[in-house]
C-alpha cells in the first residue's frame, strides 16, 4: 500500500510517494505554470504508482473551496494566479485515480504534519504558521482543522508597527497586516534585500521578530493552543526565535501563564518535510475514513 502526497504552491508543486509507516519513497517537484502543464506532470508522477497507490493527500495554495456540499468543492476559487482561479483540482485528480483524495490547504496540511508526527505529537491542539512568501496558518484541534464557512487567514490580521520600522506594509488588501509587514516579499521590499541575504545581527530582525511575537501573542489569547509552530523560509533565521520569545513576554506582561516558551513558540520538528509528512498522513487518514 503507498500513499500520494501533493503540495501544491505558488511556485512549485512537490508530489510525493510514502509507505505504511509515511517513509518518504520519491519526491519530486514540478513549477506551478498552468493547470494544463502542471496538472499533467503530477498525473503521470503518480500514474507509475497506479496499482498500489491506496489514497492522495492534497494540500493546496488558495484560496480554495473546502465545503463538501459546495458545487466548487475542490475548487482553487480567488486566487491571484489566473491560470488557477476557478480551477477544479479535486475534479481533475479524481478524475484521474478513483481512490480516497484528502484536500485542505498546504499549510493545513503542515499543520497536520507536525500535530501527527512533529511538536503536537502527543499534544491535542496547535497553531502552525509558515512566513515565506506569504504567510499562512492552520490550526488543529483533537484531529480537525478549525474552519467554518471557510479556511482561517491568520496570516491577515493585522500588526501594530514596530516604532522602528515605517514601512507601509505590502498586502495589496490590507497593507500593514502580519503578511504585508513580515513576508518575505515585505522584507526583500522595505530592505532592498532578500531575508537569507540579512545578516544575523543586522537590527531589522528585532523588527522581524515582533511582529512575530505579535502573532503568537494574538494567537495565545485567541486559541491558547498547545504549541504555536512557525516554519518557511524566512524562519530559516533560528537566531529569531530568542528576539520573538522575548517580545512575545513583553507583549503578554504575564497575562496568561504559557507553557515554557522554549516549547510552547517553536520551528518545526520535521523542518521542510511537514507538508509531506502532512499530506501522507493525511492520505493514510482518507484511507482508513473511506
Ligand atoms: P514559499 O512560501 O514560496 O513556499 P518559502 O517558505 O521558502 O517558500 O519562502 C520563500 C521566502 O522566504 C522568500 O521571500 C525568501 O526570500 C525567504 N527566505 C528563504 N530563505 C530564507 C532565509 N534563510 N532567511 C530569511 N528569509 C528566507
Ligand atoms: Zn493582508
Amino acid at each position: 500500500m503507498l500513499y500520494g502526497s501533493i503540495e501544491a504552491g505558488g511556485t512549485k508543486f512537490v508530489c510525493a510517494i510514502g509507505n505504511e509507516k509515511l517513509e518518504i519513497l520519491e519526491r519530486v517537484s514540478y513549477p506551478t505554470t498552468t493547470p494544463a502543464e502542471t496538472m499533467a506532470l503530477v498525473i503521470e508522477f503518480f500514474n507509475q504508482y497506479k496499482e498500489e497507490l491506496v489514497s492522495i493527500g492534497i494540500g493546496s495554495f488558495g484560496p480554495i473551496d473546502i465545503r463538501p456540499t459546495s458545487e466548487t468543492y475542490g475548487f482553487i476559487t480567488s486566487t491571484p494566479k489566473l491560470a488557477w482561479q476557478n480551477y477544479n483540482f479535486l475534479g481533475a485528480m479524481k478524475e484521474a485515480f478513483d481512490v480516497p483524495m484528502a484536500w485542505t490547504t498546504d499549510v493545513n496540511a503542515a499543520a497536520y504534519g507536525e500535530y501527527a508526527y512533529g511538536h503536537g505529537k502527543d499534544l491535542s491542539s496547535v497553531v502552525y504558521y509558515t512566513i515565506g512568501t506569504g504567510v499562512g496558518a492552520g490550526a488543529i484541534q483533537n484531529g480537525q482543522f478549525i474552519e467554518g464557512f471557510s479556511h482561517p487567514e491568520m496570516g491577515h490580521v493585522l500588526v501594530v508597527p514596530h516604532e522602528d520600522d515605517d514601512f507601509a506594509g505590502s498586502c495589496p488588501f490590507h497593507g500593514n497586516c502580519l503578511e504585508g509587514m513580515a513576508a518575505g516579499p515585505a522584507i526583500e521590499k522595505r530592505t532592498g534585500r532578500k531575508g537569507q541575504d540579512i545578516p544575523e545581527d543586522d537590527a531589522f530582525w528585532a523588527i522581524e521578530a515582533e511582529y512575530i511575537a505579535q502573532c503568537a501573542y494574538n494567537t495565545t489569547l485567541m486559541f491558547a493552543p498547545e504549541v504555536i509552530i512557525f516554519g518557511g523560509g524566512v524562519m530559516k533565521q533560528r537566531h529569531m526565535m530568542e528576539k520573538v520569545h522575548a517580545a512575545f513576554e513583553r507583549l503578554m506582561k504575564g497575562y496568561v501563564a504559557t507553557p515554557p516558551l522554549a516549547q510552547y513558540i517553536v520551528t518545526p520538528a520535521l523542518e521542510d518535510n511537514a507538508g509531506t509528512i502532512g499530506c501522507l498522513a493525511l492520505a493514510q487518514k482518507a484511507k482508513a475514513d473511506a
